[in-house]
């Protein structure tokens, strides 16, 4: 029988990698829905080759837009996501992708949990602000969670059911970005281009900028913590410019696991969809010249200071994660639009989570996504005015 699948964020870099994999594998698979904010375009295509019959597109012109392109198709078309139940009736799907870049994805996801018997969650924001939010759902409609961001992919692949007693140390890698060797006295200076060239990893935009200025890792560390219950000084990042290695988990009792894999995106997709080895996927040989000088380096906080915010994050699940994840997704858009320079991202992060005013949540737990959602708005109406 096919497997009835659900995208959301069909159109963006891990939505088009898992379609690109549906392509070839299209007996195995039947759409019920993909959703985009405004790429048509991309969005109508993917409709097209796999007869899909419910959209969601969040930005109101492109959905208007879309109504009217299709409007002699039976394709139902929704603006949000409050009208699952219509779709889905109720019976569940059997894999859902949750890829909606940035906190803006907590909400869909959550939604799709209750419809869904898998879900293959790569939005790390949404994991950072409301993981116990996410976790409540998950067990209350048994719907398995598979991590897709590479490193946390290995991990589970690597842990196993192992306890957590078990578990000495775990490393996480990070390729260093584009500026792993540029001169620190340059920084002031990097462009937008040139910080959206990143050395290995074809990303969105987004990513691409959070892997160049290594808060990227910050938040796969904090990600790690939460998805596997991890204790902060049980994890670690190591710098490889390779990335080759995904993650290396020691073990107390004296075995270390090393998972490599190309690096592409398509290998934990992959494997989410077909576990177990139930397909072949091909895939590159192994590179013994890489693996000859896997070149692993500490990493070097001068160049990366923005790794010292781990030190200020909480033990336990609270909203001063949202602080954190508002700050970075507001000044990373303001870099974008060229507004502010690539020094001032890390700068104004460390203002934002300083203030005393956002000390108080670091005790609070999130309880539902409007208060998560609230936060962010006010983080981010804060930090638009220091783009002026
Ligand atoms: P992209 O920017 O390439 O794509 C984002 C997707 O989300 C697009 O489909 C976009 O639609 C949609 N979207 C954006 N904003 C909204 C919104 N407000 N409401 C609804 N949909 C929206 O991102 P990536 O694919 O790179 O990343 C997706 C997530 O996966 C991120 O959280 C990222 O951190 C994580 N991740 C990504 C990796 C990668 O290799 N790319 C690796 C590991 C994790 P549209 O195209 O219409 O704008
Ligand atoms: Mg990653």
């Amino acid at each position: 029988m096919k497997k009835k699948i659900v995208i959301l964020g069909a159109t963006g870099s891990i939505g088009k990698t898992l379609i690109n994999i549906l392509k070839i594998n299209k007996n195995d698979f039947e759409i019920l829905l993909l959703t985009a904010n405004k790429n048509l375009n991309d969005l109508l295509k993917q409709v097209n080759l796999f007869n899909v019959k419910n959209i969601i597109i969040t930005n109101y012109e492109e959905y208007i837009l879309a109504k009217e392109k299709l409007k002699n198709k039976k394709i139902n078309i929704y603006n949000n996501f409050n009208e699952l139940d219509k779709i889905f009736k109720n019976k569940k799907i059997d894999y859902a992708m949750s890829a909606i870049s940035g906190i803006e994805g907590l909400n869909p996801t959550l939604k799709i949990i209750k419809f869904t018997k898998e879900i293959a969650i790569a939005n790390k924001e949404a994991i950072i602000c409301g993981w116990p939010l996410i976790n409540y759902s998950l067990k209350k409609y048994q719907t398995k969670f598979i991590p897709i961001d590479s490193e946390h992919f290995s991990i589970w692949s690597l842990l196993e059911g192992s306890k957590d007693k078990d578990i000495e140390k775990v490393f996480i890698t990070a390729s260093g970005g584009p500026f792993n060797k540029y001169p620190i006295k340059k920084f002031k200076t990097i462009t937008v281009k040139k910080a959206l060239m990143h050395p290995n990893w074809k990303m969105g935009k987004k990513i691409t900028i959070d892997s160049a200025t290594m808060i990227n890792k910050v938040f796969e560390i904090i990600e790690a913590k939460k998805i596997f219950n991890f204790n902060y000084d049980k994890l670690e990042i190591l710098v490889h410019p390779k990335s080759y290695v995904h993650a290396i988990v020691k073990f107390t009792n004296g075995l270390t696991k090393i998972l490599i894999h190309e690096t592409s995106m398509k290998i934990p997709i992959f494997n989410s969809l077909y576990p177990d080895f139930k397909k072949k996927i091909n895939s590159k040989k192994l590179d013994f010249l890489i693996i000859n000088n896997l070149d692993f380096q500490n990493v070097d906080k001068k160049r990366f200071p923005i790794v010292d915010i781990l030190k200020k994050m909480p033990s336990n699940d609270s909203l001063f994660e949202t602080v954190l994840v508002s700050a970075n997704d507001s000044l990373v858009n303001l870099f974008l639009n060229k507004r502010i320079n690539f020094l001032d991202i890390e700068k104004n992060i460390k203002k934002i989570v300083n203030r005393v005013e956002f000390q108080k949540y670091k005790k609070i737990k999130p309880k539902n996504v409007t208060q998560i959602r609230k936060l962010h708005e006010y983080v981010s109406s804060i930090i638009k005015p220091l783009g002026v």
